[in-house]
């Protein structure tokens, strides 16, 4: 029993100004390629489940108090991925108007994902990094090194 939960990892994930691009490489991490529920680790509802809070975006002015209070919620230890460039206060949206100095930088983002956007697998890394500094076991090696299913027979 003490070793079933060596690998599990609650994402709460929070869009804080996105353009929505880093969203789509983040929803792949739940397809059958990468499907990051077989290291036990899943998309949680409620910061209360998490141990990761992942951010994308420049923090909109609209979305600071609520990242804040969603962090605050978050039991211990909880740590914040920033995921792409825009998060990580650089990106297109940098200098904007209502823009942030980035959702990763204002929320202290212990791990942070560059890229605009990052790919599924450079997410995947970084949540890996994230799970090892609050103490999980590592999870699984990289998909793409793991041997394709036997094509399922002619009916
Ligand atoms: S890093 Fe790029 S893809 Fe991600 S939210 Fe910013 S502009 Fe969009």
């Amino acid at each position: 029993m003490s070793n079933s939960f060596t690998h599990s990892l609650g994402i709460r994930h929070l869009v804080c100004g996105s353009c929505n691009g880093c969203e789509h490489e983040m929803n792949a991490l739940t397809n059958p390629f990468y499907d990051i529920t077989r290291d036990g680790w899943d998309v949680v509802a409620s910061p209360r489940h998490a141990d990761v809070i992942s951010v994308t975006g420049p923090m909109s002015a609209a979305m600071r108090e609520a990242a804040q209070r969603t962090l605050a919620a978050a039991p211990a230890p909880c740590l914040v991925l920033a995921v792409g460039d825009c998060a990580a206060g650089e990106g297109p949206w940098a200098g904007a108007p209502d823009a942030g100095r980035g959702a990763g930088i204002e929320l202290g983002a212990a791990v942070v994902v560059r890229g605009c956007p990052p790919t599924p697998d450079a997410i995947r890394q970084g949540l890996r990094e994230a799970s090892l500094l609050i103490g999980r076991a590592a999870p699984r090696a990289d998909p793409a090194d793991e041997p394709l299913p036997e094509e399922l027979p002619a009916r």
